[in-house]
């Protein structure tokens, strides 16, 4: 048997039959006039005919409905340029005669036609500001008539760009059945990154817990979240990559919170009020700075049921969380907010911020913060004691049993999963939380700074949780390694 070879025949789909039925729609409104066309007739109906309609039909209908309205702009915009140059080039009369004058004057026409239409940045409607001066000025079109010649092109294009724009707009969108499916390498292109950064980064939860919101809220199609070590000093250099490497954005942890701050082009509210900076968004080359650790604290306090409004909160700690967590406590309403650090200029630089006097620098004594827990009904702490892999402790908890009854005690500390102070809380009978929340409500909102999406909060947080649940995350049990802070 003879082989035959295939010859592939391109697919009649919409965009063909769009075409098809504008060019016989400007042909039928045409033909009357194509029949008498003649130059003699004269007058603008005389030169009328269906060729420019059709042209236009063509070029309009390979685009969508916006890109038909400036396709046609364009054609419009480049026949007025053509036909205002073609008639003025014409006003030379007689010379034009000589074939040696005709070729430069057609030639400068063009250039002038070009350059006017990428003056005002309409590159598509250099062609017809060329062709149009080319006909006048080529034909054999004298007197009045190259006026009407010129002013008739005009309406017949018009005519096509409406045609095309109603048929663009009546038949169904042809992109939908050309998109089809990606390929690997476009899908794998579409993809945009995002990233904790931090030095040590390997033991970051952030990572699996925005894995699997992606996955839950269905944008893991848009977005791949990874971790990247960057050490202190390269904050300049790693937002300088991510940005050429189309980063969608990144969190940062440990040691890159403060310095981001002034590399920012817009800082969120809160992450001014901070100096420190946990998410970065990338859009159109900016960069837009967050802190969603306040946020994410509030949240994970009233998820407990353990809202500080109307409350008095003893904190502990006035490192960097205490920064964000202690504004918030006083934001969300609690009626004091006792500052107990060891050391205490550090406490009463924190308490600055407010100037309404709610917020108390104390030291960090036994006897103080036996003192200030008989007057308070929430304890959240911010220092690193109890932390796995420091060494620091507690040294005396007594300080929880002048608590009052039902008073909750929040630690920022998720690694271990219980330290000694929420053991020794829980003992006594007080609710209980660690940090883990506060790392998964910021996470929350950082995802949503990212995306620009408002998600739906309760399942990520859900789908967080249970990601960490299911593969024992070995930083949250009381053996783990795992040393970091926050994100
Ligand atoms: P930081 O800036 O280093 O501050 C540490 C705080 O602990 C300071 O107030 C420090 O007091 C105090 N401290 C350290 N050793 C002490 C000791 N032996 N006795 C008394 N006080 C001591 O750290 P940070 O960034 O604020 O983080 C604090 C804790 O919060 C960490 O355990 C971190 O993992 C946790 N965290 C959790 C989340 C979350 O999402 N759950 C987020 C952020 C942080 P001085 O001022 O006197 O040094």
């Amino acid at each position: 048997m003879r082989h035959v070879p295939h010859v592939p025949l391109p697919r009649i789909g919409m965009r063909v039959v769009k075409t098809a039925v504008s060019v016989m729609l400007s042909y039928a409104l045409f033909v009357p006039f194509g029949l008498m066309y003649h130059e003699e007739l004269g007058g603008v109906l005389g030169q009328l005919g269906p060729t420019y309609a059709c042209i236009a039909c063509i070029i309009c209908t390979q685009s969508t409905l916006g890109q038909t309205v400036q396709q046609g702009i364009s054609r419009l915009i480049g026949v007025a340029v053509g036909g205002c140059l073609g008639i003025a080039a014409l006003q030379m009369g007689t010379l034009l005669d000589d074939p040696w004058v005709r070729m430069p004057v057609l030639g400068a026409v063009c250039v002038a036609g070009v350059w006017l239409c990428l003056l005002i940045k309409r590159p598509t409607a250099c062609g017809m500001a060329c062709i149009l001066p080319c006909v006048i000025l080529i034909s054999r079109v004298t007197g009045d008539v190259r006026y009407y010649y010129a002013a008739a092109r005009i309406i017949e294009t018009v005519a096509g760009v409406t045609i095309a724009l109603a048929v663009n707009a009546l038949l169904p969108d042809h992109r939908k059945e050309e998109r089809g499916a990606p390929t690997p390498q476009e899908f794998l292109q579409s993809i945009k990154p995002l990233c904790v950064i931090g030095d040590p980064v390997g033991h970051s939860l952030s990572p699996r817990i925005q894995g699997a919101m992606l996955k839950a809220s269905g944008l893991d199609a848009q977005y791949r979240y990874g971790a990247r070590q960057v050490p202190a000093g390269d904050t300049c250099r790693f937002l300088a990559h991510a940005a050429a490497e189309g980063y969608a954005g990144f969190n940062a942890t440990m040691p890159h919170k403060e310095a981001l701050v002034p590399l920012m082009d817009e800082l969120s509210p809160d992450a001014r009020m901070y100096r420190s900076v946990n998410t970065v968004c990338i859009k159109g080359g900016r960069f837009y700075g967050y802190n969603t650790d306040g946020v994410g604290f509030l949240q994970a306090l009233r998820e407990v049921d353990m809202d500080p409004e109307g409350r008095k909160v003893l904190l502990l700690g006035a490192g960097g969380a205490a920064k964000a967590v202690a504004p918030k406590l006083i934001q969300a309403g609690a009626e004091r907010v006792f500052v107990a650090n060891r050391t205490v200029e550090r406490a009463a630089a924190l308490c600055a911020w407010d100037e309404e006097g709610r917020m108390v620098p104390r030291d960090f004594r036994p006897e103080t913060l036996r003192a200030l827990a008989a007057e308070c009904t929430l304890v959240v702490n911010c220092t690193s004691l109890g932390m796995t892999g420091t060494a620091g402790q507690f040294e005396d908890l007594t300080f929880l049993e002048a608590l009052p009854h039902g008073a909750g005690v929040f630690d920022l500390i998720y690694s271990p999963a219980k330290t000694a102070l929420l053991e020794r809380a829980e003992a006594l009978g007080h609710p209980i939380s660690n940090g883990l929340g506060m790392l998964i409500w910021q996470a929350v909102f950082a995802l949503e700074c990212f995306t620009d999406t408002r998600l739906d909060r309760p399942a990520m947080a859900a789908a967080a949780r249970k990601a960490l649940e299911e593969e024992h995350t070995p930083a949250l049990s009381s053996g783990g390694a795992g040393e970091e802070k926050g994100t």
